[in-house]
């Protein structure tokens, strides 16, 4: 009852509408990037220390290259839209891990790591940036935040724990993971299909402002189903699920993304 009560004192204080950028839809998010971000930079440092890191200089310098031009184009997008403030708040870095798993993600506040199993899915530069787009987008449009304020935390085990700053503990780690859908196992939480959707969308407009080929994002998801059709799923898939109604939005989408990536690039805002 206790808990209760203060999640709904907590609900009441911070409870905020905003609207996602670009996009136009309209979000709950009730925690805040100062609880937020300290436990994804700290649980990032845990992730790096207890995995190893590729030796392949080419691939790991491709995705901080990309990386880095994405979110360039990001960081421009925000200082040119009002959000000064959480352009800050960013810690960009990118980092690719010797692991055959075929994942990527990006937690809260820029953090992203490759697994070296992805990068035969993303064939080449403009699929790590289709790759790239995608996973920032979830951290720019803060669905990890949206996911914790909807509740879905808190019915896996506590967002009080997953928040804690610490980032030690194996428990506060296993619900981190679970709902950025890092490492393996049972119970990932799956972005919903308006998560996806919106990453996909956002991640093409990103990837076309920072200037690569926009139609190698569906191409790379073609790639994924193709890859999930024997053996075992991919790990990306058990989070991200793909269909063909997926690949479909990316090419229907590519006029409107090109739209807004031409906006863009005249003067740094999208209308
Ligand atoms: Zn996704």
């Amino acid at each position: 009852m206790k808990k209760i009560i203060v999640l709904v004192i907590t609900v009441f204080l911070f409870s905020e509408c905003s609207t996602v950028p670009i996009t136009g839809r309209k979000r709950v998010n009730f925690v805040s990037d100062s609880q937020v971000l300290p436990a994804s930079f700290a649980q990032y440092s845990s992730f790096l220390e207890e995995n190893k890191l590729s030796t392949n200089r080419t691939m790991s310098n491709q995705i901080k290259d990309v990386g880095k031009n994405i979110s360039a184009a990001v960081d421009r997008f925000m200082r040119a839209n009002n959000m000064v403030s959480e352009a800050n708040s960013y810690k960009w870095e990118f980092n690719l891990i010797e692991d055959k798993t075929v994942n990527a993600w990006c937690m809260p506040g820029g953090k992203v790591v490759f697994y070296t199993g992805i990068m035969p899915i993303c064939d080449n530069e403009n699929g790590v940036a289709a790759v790239m787009g995608h996973e920032v987008a979830h951290a720019f449009a803060k669905h990890g935040q949206e996911r914790m304020s909807q509740g879905q935390l808190q019915q896996i085990g506590g967002l009080a724990v997953a928040l804690g700053t610490s980032g030690k503990d194996s428990e506060s780690q296993q619900i981190w993971n679970t709902a950025f859908g890092i490492g393996s196992g049972l119970g990932m939480l799956k972005f919903s299909r308006v998560h996806e959707q919106e990453a996909d969308r956002l991640g093409l407009v990103f990837m076309l402002m920072a200037g690569y080929d926009g139609t190698e994002a569906a191409e790379v998801w073609v790639r994924m189903s193709e890859n999930s059709g024997g053996g075992s799923t991919p790990e990306i898939l058990s989070t991200h699920p793909s269909n063909a109604s997926r690949i479909q939005d990316l090419r229907t989408y590519l006029p409107t993304a090109k739209k807004y990536a031409a906006q863009y690039n005249a003067n740094g805002v999208v209308k």
